[in-house]
């Protein structure tokens, strides 16, 4: 399927159709510094212009909203959800996860401990409601970041999941990327869109399969790249490459 048949039906849809996006990888390029990430060129506005065509545009991240409100400020018709779920705007208004905030505590005193006890070398980014560890600058440290992730894991009642060239700590809540989709496809009745490029966005993927069984229209965009995992290869309808593709997808969407 080529690019321009695989979008018509977002074309001729596209006040029914949602369309949603991963952020680092898909619509910004990877760096070393993730708080350097930035989307391509252009393609935040793209996705402000297809928001006021489209049933809903989203960008899906685990990321915390405040970083993708840098991108995306108000006032702006593009949906946003970090944390993989847990914190939300939408339609300019906040809408984070009911139960989120009184893991706030937790999270702060974990990444004081990791800061104290963790592996030398690790990188800690505290994300508000997640915590995420990295070894992308000491690939050597992973089993040990790995293994001290899973041992605080467990008394703390976070849970621990495997990311790209890191770990990430999250509160036991059963939000992920396919909940999100789930729930903002459940509003509207055209078809669907997910692009993304690694390991957290297979819940979402996983959603576009149950509703294309539904008989919903849907497009799995997956974005390929040095880090991406070949089982996330096989759900691509549409394999493109990098985050510019990416933009070249949301600029035709428009068109
Ligand atoms: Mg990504």
């Amino acid at each position: 399927m080529g690019v321009p048949d695989a979008l018509e039906p977002f074309r001729t849809h596209a006040a029914d159709a949602l369309v949603a996006f991963d952020f680092d990888g898909t619509l910004a390029p990877i760096v070393d510094d993730p708080e350097a990430a930035a989307p391509m060129d252009g393609v935040a506005a793209a996705l402000e212009r297809l928001a006021a065509r489209f049933g809903e545009v989203a960008v899906i991240s685990g990321r915390p909203l405040a970083f993708l409100e840098r991108w995306f400020p108000e006032p702006s018709g593009v949906t946003l959800v970090g944390l993989y779920g847990l914190e939300a705007r939408r339609l300019g208004e906040r809408a984070d996860h009911p139960t989120s905030g009184v893991w706030r505590e937790t999270m702060a005193d974990v990444a004081g401990l990791a800061r104290m006890k963790g592996p030398e070398g690790m990188d800690i980014e505290l994300k508000g409601l997640s915590i995420t560890l990295h070894y992308r600058r000491r690939p050597e440290l992973e089993g040990e970041v790995i293994a001290w992730a899973e041992q605080i894991a467990g008394p703390t009642g976070l849970r621990a999941r495997p990311a790209k060239m890191s770990v990430e700590l999250h509160p036991p809540i059963d939000e992920d990327k396919g909940t999100v989709l789930q729930r903002l496809a459940g509003s509207h009745t055209g078809p669907v869109l997910f692009a993304g490029d690694d390991l957290g966005d297979v819940p979402a993927f996983q959603v576009l399969d149950e509703l294309r069984a539904a008989g919903r229209g849907v497009l799995a965009v997956v974005v390929d790249g040095p880090e991406v995992p070949g089982a996330l290869r096989d759900r691509a309808d549409l394999l493109v490459d990098g985050p510019a593709a990416v933009a070249d997808l949301v600029l035709a969407l428009g068109t």
